[in-house]
């Protein structure tokens, strides 16, 4: 939709927190506007030796609780709007599960898909000291997002450390684990997806064996959620998808085996050789397949007013940022449909983030039970303060989930006070 704004999105959700919490304007009003923004232009040299001038951006929505914290996407629909929403709901995110940073996110406007190993490394170079005034293990620290991972996370710290003079761990999270990336952190994101749902389906008396599920992105979190919801919870996946459309099998399909086919670069679904009994829907049919659980883990804006009646799923996961239109919304709770918002569903990357960070920080290495078990902690913590207030208030999870993060918010605002 051409006149769909992500950060309108935001700015209302706010707005209804804070009039659900009794709060006066004046308190929340700070949040509801990014701190600061950067938009950089910059040339790479291509493979061919022609030049390609390409844009990004890096915005901090709120340092107010600690430093700025929140992934960089590779994606060719980047622009202000949409990175302006995702440092918000960083924000937000790491408010709600109580680990001390503020809100970022950057985006490359580009389609990673056309560009070499060779020349994706220019790229993030470039952007990285394009964007090195604001980013900083004091300040800022980027992480993984929508088509970046641990090597370009990796590039990142090289590419500050060579700048600083020595190496600099701390200025990014989800490294490869050789150079100070944390175990465990590859999965948070899923693994905390799937604890989500675990622990929505015990409030709700369901037994997680008996539940079908449809999982929209295979990217990072899509298939480490699919994965660990079948291999951890014992529920049935019956539909996934990716950008080259899905597939769907009522009796459940062949979840590791899909991994491993797409674990070769450039292997999408469509070349999957499924068994008997698997039809191939479209990606928007993953969202309105007949499924008890739905975790959408693609990109935002997926359930909008024109898909949300068809629905049929009773519970959804929110894996991605921002999949669900404040309209969708609306058509939901009217469904009685059970929403997790993605502020609490998929905040485990960045809780593991923040074990990265610490673990650079001191130079220390924690092992992975340790990882997961902290995790699992800050999480269930979490889930229990969004499922309090929204008993207490008889409001959605996500107006509770965003109850939770302002309060906190506009409490460390208050006992910092405004300068000067
Ligand atoms: N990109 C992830 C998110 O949206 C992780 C951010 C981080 O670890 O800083 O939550």
């Amino acid at each position: 939709m051409s006149n769909y704004n992500p950060y309108d999105n935001v700015v209302s959700t706010i707005k209804n927190a804070g009039q659900m919490l009794g709060m006066k304007e004046s308190e929340y009003i700070t949040f509801m506007y990014p701190e600061r923004e950067l938009k950089v232009n910059f040339p790479v040299r291509m493979d061919d030796g022609s030049v390609q001038v390409i844009e990004g951006f890096r915005i901090q929505h709120s340092s107010d609780r600690g430093p700025c914290k929140g992934g960089i996407r590779f994606h060719p629909d980047v622009n202000d709007d949409e990175v302006r929403a995702l440092a918000a709901w960083m924000t937000f995110k790491c408010a709600v599960v109580g680990i001390p940073y503020g809100g970022a996110k950057g985006g490359v406007k580009i389609d990673p898909t056309k560009y070499s190993r060779a020349e994706l490394e220019r790229i993030t170079r470039r952007y990285t000291s394009a964007i090195l005034p604001l980013i900083g293990p004091e300040k800022d620290i980027p992480a993984p997002d929508v088509n970046t991972n641990a090597e370009v996370m990796g590039w990142i710290m090289d590419t500050y450390s060579m700048m600083k003079g020595y190496s600099v761990p701390g200025v990014v999270t989800g490294k490869p684990i050789d150079i100070g990336g944390s175990l465990g952190r590859g999965e948070a994101t899923g693994r905390g997806v799937m604890i989500t749902l675990r622990e929505c389906l015990k409030r709700l008396n369901k037994d997680p064996k008996g539940i079908t599920v449809a999982v929209q992105g295979m990217g990072n979190v899509g298939s480490v959620s699919a994965k660990l919801i079948s291999s951890e919870l014992g529920a049935k996946i019956v539909a996934v998808s990716d950008v080259s459309g899905g597939i769907y099998n009522p009796d459940g399909l062949d979840i590791p085996g899909i991994l491993a086919h797409l674990a070769t670069r450039g292997n999408l679904l469509d070349t999957y050789n499924a068994p008997a009994g698997t039809k191939r829907i479209s990606n928007a049919e993953v969202l309105t397949c007949d499924v008890d659980v739905l975790v959408p883990a693609a990109l935002e804006n997926q359930i909008t007013a024109e898909n949300a009646a068809d629905i049929k799923a009773s519970l959804i996961v929110e894996a991605a940022n921002g999949p669900t239109t404040v309209e969708a919304d609306k058509i939901l709770e009217e469904k009685g449909v059970f929403l997790a918002p993605d502020i609490l569903a998929n905040a485990g990357g960045v809780v593991v983030s923040y074990f990265e960070w610490v673990q650079n920080l001191q130079s220390l290495v924690w092992d992975e039970e340790e990882v997961n078990k902290t995790l699992n902690r800050i999480m269930v913590r979490a889930i229990d303060d969004v499922f309090r207030l929204h008993e207490d208030k008889k409001v959605t999870l996500r107006t509770s989930a965003y109850c939770v993060g302002l309060e906190k918010l506009v409490k460390a605002k208050t006992l910092r006070g405004i300068f000067p």
